[in-house]
């Protein structure tokens, strides 16, 4: 039987909502064509020259009424082309190879203690139910084959780890999971840069994937953001035009004695609906620029934990804690004041080496170990919020004249800077305090008073960190012998 006759499987409810998306991605912006199109006809033409200037004798208010038209016209239409130029690169991650040796094992083999819930991002709301702003991904029949780490397998040496890791620890600062590895995203099959979300609807990960937008057809992400702005900015000025001039005319037809017609109502219509939609999104995109949020980022926010790996040098120290000689459960204190401390990884991992000698993969890498302190944010805390200008001007653009034109990409998807992928903000040296990590000048003070007041909710809570008790037998280095760490 040829190829083409053997009987294909019934598409998934991901492979119709990828075909119902590329649908979609053809019908709307043909449709916002069309209605941008008819708009033109009714101001430009009904209005500006049949009404004012043919019949009406109003040549220079229709003139101008055509000139401020084209005004609003233009910006909004150059920004939508040039963010549809974007949309086939709006920071896609490239997909790791699945036929290659990797330290995984597929979802059916993998042992269930081993195995944390495969999701695209690390983040965790407080609740500990292991919430993700990211669809979570288990093996089902309706779902892509997923990769899921063994985890346990890669700290404890017996696996290598999938290759990729030194683009994370050759930087000072990287999120990671609990154990303090990069996130992995199992159906893309490679490791997740920081910021970036697996985007279901395209099957692929992007860089500070914002949402899918139907209206340019495509994922709005780290390299088109800036432009989604201008031209939602645009949109919304242009409807708004649209509206108000075409009100001003169907009341004074109306003021007349005279019917307006169905296309001018439809005018005034549209402008509405048009300026709603557009300026809310304008509204709403400039909200999270100033926030350093995506709208993913931005679900759950206030609420969500993550973890991060930050290099510790020979400089810093781990405060020393005295232990705990109150058992009693605090009853007072919120959760923002618990440790962030959560122990620490040492790259290049060790790699046993009949682990190594069982894959295809490089021999283990002969740069210098780098350890990293794991710490977890306090909930609703953003790492790389830099303060409301700043973050403004990361995403669009460090020029006044940037913020208008839609030519060059944002200053955030430059990620040649060593310490860590993007800038990082000022909460971060916090939770380094916070955390009793700090440079050997500025030890002691409130913070250490904070950590004396809740030391035993730490206690505490590293006898529920399964995971985490998992790396103190990698390392060594986590749990109460953390102490030791400040000899370091
Ligand atoms: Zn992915």
């Amino acid at each position: 039987m040829s190829q083409c006759c053997q009987p294909r499987p019934p598409p998934t409810s991901l492979e119709n909502r990828q075909a119902a998306n590329r649908t979609t991605a053809l019908i709307v912006p043909a449709l916002l064509i069309g209605i941008v199109g008819y708009v033109t006809w009714v101001v430009v033409v009904l209005i500006g020259t049949n009404y004012l200037i043919q019949h009406g004798g109003r040549n220079g208010t229709g003139i101008a009424i055509i000139v401020l038209y084209f005004m609003f016209f233009f910006p909004m239409t150059i920004s939508y082309l040039r963010l549809l130029m974007t949309i086939p690169h709006p920071g896609y991650i490239e997909k790791g190879s699945s036929t290659a040796a990797t330290p995984v094992r597929p979802a059916k083999e993998a042992p269930p203690q081993h195995n944390i819930q495969a999701s695209c991002t690390s983040t965790k709301v407080q609740d500990g139910t292991n919430q993700s702003a990211d669809k979570k991904y288990t093996s089902t029949p309706q779902e892509p084959a997923v990769t899921l780490l063994d985890t346990k397998a890669i700290l404890s040496g017996e696996l290598p780890p999938p290759s990729g890791t030194e683009r994370f620890y050759s930087r000072d600062v990287f999120a990671c999971d609990q154990n303090g590895l990069p996130i992995w995203c199992g159906v893309c099959n490679n490791w997740k840069p920081d910021r970036s979300h697996h985007g279901s609807d395209v099957g692929r990960c992007v860089l500070k994937m914002d949402h899918f937008c139907p209206w340019v057809g495509g994922v709005v992400g780290e390299r088109n953001f800036n432009f989604f702005v201008q031209f939602c900015s645009y949109a919304g000025i242009y409807a708004l035009f649209v509206m108000i001039v075409m009100a001003i005319f169907v009341a004074e037809a109306r003021s007349r004695g005279n019917s307006p017609g169905g296309n001018w109502v439809a005018g005034v219509t549209l402008g509405a609906v048009f300026t709603l939609f557009a300026g809310g999104m304008a509204m709403t995109s400039i909200g999270l620029a100033l926030k350093n949020l995506t709208t993913i980022d931005n679900i759950g926010h206030q609420r969500r934990v993550m973890h991060i790996a930050v290099l510790v040098d020979s400089a810093q120290h781990r405060q020393p804690r005295p232990m705990s000689t109150d058992h009693v459960k605090p009853t007072h204190g919120s959760e923002d004041d618990e440790d962030p401390w959560q122990g620490t990884i040492t790259y290049p991992l060790t790699v046993m080496p009949d682990a190594s000698s069982e894959t295809t993969l490089p021999p283990p890498s002969s740069s210098p170990p780098r350890t990293f302190a794991i710490l977890r944010t306090h909930p609703g805390m953003n790492p790389w919020n830099l303060g409301a200008f700043r973050n403004f001007k990361s995403i669009m653009g460090n020029h006044w004249y940037d913020w208008f034109l839609p030519l060059r990409h944002s200053p955030c998807c430059n990620h040649d800077r060593g310490d860590s992928m993007y800038e990082l903000g000022p909460d971060v040296e916090r939770l380094k305090t916070d955390a009793g990590l700090s440079s050997s000048s500025s030890r002691g003070g409130p913070s250490r008073r904070k950590h004396r007041k809740h030391r035993h909710r730490r206690e505490d809570s590293e006898d529920v960190d399964i995971m985490g008790s998992t790396l103190a037998n990698v390392n060594g280095s986590t749990g109460r012998e953390r102490n030791s760490f400040e000899s370091a």
